[in-house]
């Protein structure tokens, strides 16, 4: 179930959605374009998405989207109810837009077994605790029977914020919440690893990663893909890339980044602002260093099929990714399935991405240390192909091993688990 990312214009397109839907075992939950600006683009962007990714001063804590948020999780909540759920069920909350959701359930039906799962990272409870509503949010979610992050530090950030906020200690990665105990784990997720593996083998995907080879001659490519978002780093990876064409101006003509930048939220007024220093510093970086047969950064604002993107994954020999934050990042993780034939590529990848903590044989860089950056690049030009593919080899088994089956298996039968204990101890 879930918001279908469009507002029907009448009654009948709405069906036609809903039942479009239902022969993929769907459900939407139809919103208002007044629904959305309030709970979407408002508490969940503009609250949540700020905090949680440590941006305080991005947060605007305006009551009206409170008032929205909690009205689509209600909205949400009598949806899910109007279904045929029996206590055999297991109900599985999926991440910030809906903290609220597993308390309005568990109010209803306490039989129900909730799990929530925040793909997002939780910060600190000092960070936590700035949001006026933070006793609310905290007690949505601790109706959950289990509640999971990606990385191992979000958990004791959470269980941080129940002491110090709600003043429930925790014991042992749970928390007592009245007669139910409340577990907080980690799972951290992985990308459809055999999708991306045969995709980098595909004829089609092949052909159009020639392309870009040729395109880009003896280059050598540094890759990077997000969503616009400040969290992503995007300005500190151009800082550096105008730093490594400072430095060492023997690479001139020699490496070209190719930026793809995919829309999200640019109607916000940050997110617009943070397009247009993206332009002003692209421009400018192409402009200086750029001469009559090199282009230093191929920019897109974009998004592409996945054809696409795995061309680029596989004509990459180096993928940068620079998050200040980010809860897991899967684009690191599709480039390394991309690499299973050759092991021929380098990550460089934020120490503040959740994937770090798995990914050991990359290189890792404080996003906030443009020299850093600057380093691990030249590092990762000149690393020898011996070192390339024993690193590569090292990634692409943790990927390959913890794969998004993988994920959901563990969730769902720790899920599973957790109720069984409840049960034997009530
Ligand atoms: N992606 C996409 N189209 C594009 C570029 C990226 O579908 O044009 C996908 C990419 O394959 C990845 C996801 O967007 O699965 C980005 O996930 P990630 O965890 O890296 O960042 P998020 O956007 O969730 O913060």
């Amino acid at each position: 179930m879930g918001w279908p990312g469009y507002i029907p214009e009448d009654e009948n397109e709405e069906q036609l959605i809903r039942m479009e839907l239902a022969k993929m075992n769907l459900i939407p939950v139809f919103l208002t374009a007044e629904d959305l600006e309030g709970y979407y683009e408002g508490f969940s962007n503009k609250v949540l998405w700020p905090i949680c990714h440590y941006r305080l001063s991005y947060a605007v804590f305006e009551k009206s989207y409170w008032l929205a948020y909690q009205k689509v999780n209600q909205y949400f909540c009598n949806i899910v109810l109007k279904q045929n759920i029996t206590s055999k069920d297991e109900l599985r909350v999926h991440d910030y837009q809906l903290m609220l959701l597993p308390q309005l359930l568990r109010q209803q039906r306490s039989d129900l077994t909730i799990g929530y799962f925040q793909h997002i990272p939780f910060p600190t409870d000092e960070i936590f605790r700035c949001i006026p509503w933070r006793n609310e949010l905290l007690k949505g979610l601790l109706s959950a029977d289990l509640i999971a992050f990606h990385t191992y530090h979000n958990a004791p950030n959470f269980l941080n914020s129940c002491l110090n906020i709600l003043g429930l200690s925790p014991k042992n990665n749970s928390v007592r919440c009245r007669d139910r105990c409340v577990h907080v784990e980690v799972f951290p997720m992985g990308i459809d690893f055999d999708k991306f593996k045969a995709l980098s083998c595909s004829e089609v995907v092949l052909a159009k990663a020639e392309v870009l080879k040729d395109q880009y001659q003896k280059r050598k490519l540094i890759l990077s893909i997000d969503r616009l978002d400040s969290s992503k780093g995007i300005l500190e990876r151009l800082s550096a890339y105008e730093s490594l064409l400072q430095q060492y101006p023997e690479l001139r003509n020699k490496v070209v980044l190719y930026m793809l930048v995919v829309p999200s939220r640019d109607t916000v007024t940050q997110y617009k602002l943070l397009r247009g220093e993206i332009d002003r510093m692209v421009g400018h970086i192409n402009a200086v260093y750029g001469s009559d047969d090199w282009t230093p950064i191929t920019y897109f604002y974009n998004s592409l099929p996945v054809e696409d993107l795995s061309a680029l994954y596989i004509a990459a020999d180096i993928c940068l990714v620079t998050s200040l934050r980010d809860g897991m990042n899967l684009v690191c993780k599709e480039y390394i399935a991309s690499k299973a034939q050759d092991y021929n590529g380098v990550l460089i990848l934020s120490e503040f991405a959740g994937a770090a903590k798995q990914l050991s044989e990359t290189i890792q860089i404080n996003p906030n240390a443009i020299e850093d950056i600057m380093q691990a690049m030249h590092f990762a030009i000149y690393m020898p192909k011996l070192e390339r593919q024993q690193r590569m080899r090292s990634n692409v088994s943790m990927v390959k091993k913890f794969n998004i089956s993988h994920w959901a298996k563990l969730f769902f039968a720790r899920l599973h688990e957790v109720k069984r204990e409840q049960e034997a101890s009530a």
